[in-house]
């Protein structure tokens, strides 16, 4: 996969304009975090990306598959836990017995199994969040796209789900542009932090995280962390 780039993005809802001349790179492998207030133009970025909505400027280099997760109404309510983490396969052609196969070696693993035959209601805040990220995967795309995949969980279940998203992340081959207004939680998971301001959306800083991959809940603690935290926060609340 080639690197993906992002030139003078431009978007406008009627006349209001939600994004202005935002520009980047996404590095093959490599995991971006938007970061910026609420209203700022971040989805409305994601969604250019995704070619989900008509924009000017270019995106280049996105692949033809992408995993997208909206901050909403990812699973279906009317089909079960299984239904909607094999809808991404079967609507490929893939047959019905192939994709639960498919599913089934990742349930464990996603903390669901038992969970199969429920439907989304019933599930836990990081349960269905779990379950969400599990079926944007299931595209099997090499780029996803995040829209504040954590929003509704508490803050110590979505620690626990950064470290679990970094950890399940290792071993498939992808790239992520996540969205999302918490600077830890994108100086955790992200090499690159893009801090926004809008509308429209504008890039103020960009910050690069040298830490290494896999990252774990030592590196949240150190000085390297908690300085990196802070740039991006400056960056975030400067006028
Ligand atoms: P963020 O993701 O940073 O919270 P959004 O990209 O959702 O911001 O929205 C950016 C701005 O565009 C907001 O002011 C929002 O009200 C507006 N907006 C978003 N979607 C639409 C739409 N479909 N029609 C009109 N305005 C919209």
């Amino acid at each position: 996969m080639s690197e993906i780039t992002v030139r003078n993005l431009t978007v406008k809802y009627d006349d209001f304009v939600a994004v202005e001349d935002v520009s980047f790179d996404v590095p093959h492998g490599l995991h971006i975090a938007l970061v910026g207030p609420s209203g700022c133009g971040k989805s409305t970025i994601l969604k250019s990306v995704a070619g989900l909505i008509p924009y000017t400027g270019t995106v280049d280099g996105t692949p033809e598959r992408i995993g997208y997760m909206p901050q909403k109404g990812v699973l279906l309510p009317w089909y079960t836990v299984m239904k909607n983490l094999t809808l991404p396969l079967t609507l490929r052609g893939i047959s019905e017995k192939e994709a639960q196969k498919k599913v089934e070696s990742h349930l464990e693993e996603f903390g669901l199994k038992g969970f199969e035959d429920k439907y989304p209601s019933v599930l836990s805040g990081g349960m269905y969040q779990r379950a969400a990220l599990l079926r944007t995967l299931m595209v099997e795309a090499p780029l996803i796209l995040l829209d504040e995949p954590f929003g509704a969980v508490d803050a110590l279940n979505r620690r626990r789900l950064w470290l679990w998203l970094e950890e399940r992340r290792m071993g498939w081959d992808i790239s992520t542009i996540m969205v999302t207004h918490d600077v830890e939680e994108a100086v955790f998971l992200s090499d690159i932090v893009i801090v926004l301001d809008g509308p429209p959306a504008r890039i103020k800083k960009v910050v690069n995280v040298p830490l290494p991959h896999p990252r774990d809940i030592h590196h949240m603690g150190t000085p390297q962390f908690a300085h990196l935290a802070e740039e991006v926060l400056e960056a975030v609340i400067e006028r």
